[in-house]
């Protein structure tokens, strides 16, 4: 059965002039747990309003979405959510903030703590745990903020062009580092994209949308072998 179920999901933005943008409909897709499904399309198709969805941080117009047979209602401790720009705390250290949600959904703080070692290690950010955000590269802050997204071990990782601003070699480290998450543990992952090739190369199922409302296209199943 589906593990994330989107059913008639639509959504109208209300501008301040009292028109309004439509900006899905009827959004259909059932997730499986454990697949890897990347979402691409132009500017403007509503791949980032689809997220904020579904990471319960905008109010649908329309539609269901239930997690694990569950109707999701706002934020979900299910769910790791990255989006382009790193929201890193600037008064708290790298492993302070890597540590937020786990404190957040209070969590036993010395096994997440273990956890965002692991996962700092694994981003190759040993070392600069107890730094801070303005000491570390744009790419650095940005992987932290992946390490934060898995500290709690979310069975959903929601991602919106997370490698967007860094350059091509920590882009390629990165969807590695990814797909060796997704093998190991099995994560159910959503990507927006604006790269077809990443597209094709991490996904089981590539989403294609277009604008104007925005809407699903087209559902490809990619069947490439796998290292
Ligand atoms: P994408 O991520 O694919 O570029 P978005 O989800 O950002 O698409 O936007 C989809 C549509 O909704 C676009 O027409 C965009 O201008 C509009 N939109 C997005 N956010 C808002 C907002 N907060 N208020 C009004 N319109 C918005
Ligand atoms: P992207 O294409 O990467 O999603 P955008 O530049 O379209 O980014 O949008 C950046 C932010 O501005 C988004 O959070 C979106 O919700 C908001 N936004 C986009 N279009 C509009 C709009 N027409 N009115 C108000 N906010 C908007």
């Amino acid at each position: 059965g589906a593990f994330l179920r989107i059913r008639g999901v639509a959504k109208t933005y209300a501008a301040k002039d009292g028109s309004s943008v439509q900006a899905l409909t009827a959004i259909d897709l059932d997730i499986r747990e454990g697949e890897f499904v990347t979402v691409v399309g132009p500017s403007g198709c509503g791949k980032s309003t689809l997220l904020k969805i579904l990471a319960g941080l905008l109010p649908r117009s329309a539609g269901e979405v239930t997690i694990g047979g569950r109707p999701l209602a706002g934020p979900n401790a299910a769910l790791g959510v990255v989006f382009q720009a790193p929201v890193l705390l600037p008064w708290l250290t790298i492993l302070e903030n890597v540590l937020l949600p786990a404190k957040v959904q209070k969590l036993d703080l010395a096994t997440a703590r273990a956890r965002a070692r692991d996962l700092l290690a694994m981003a190759e950010l040993n070392g600069f745990e107890n730094r801070y955000p303005s000491e570390l590269s744009g790419g650095m802050q940005q992987r932290a903020g992946i390490c934060r997204a898995l500290v709690h071990d979310p069975s959903i990782l929601l991602m919106d062009e997370p490698f967007g601003a860094l350059d091509a070699m920590t882009r390629e480290t990165m969807n590695e580092e990814l797909q060796r998450i997704w093998r190991e543990r099995r994560k159910t992952v959503l990507l927006v994209t604006h790269s077809i090739p990443e597209a094709i190369y991490l996904a089981d199922r590539i989403v294609v949308m277009a604008p104007r409302p925005g809407h699903i296209v087209e559902v490809v199943e990619v069947d490439l072998p796998r290292p």
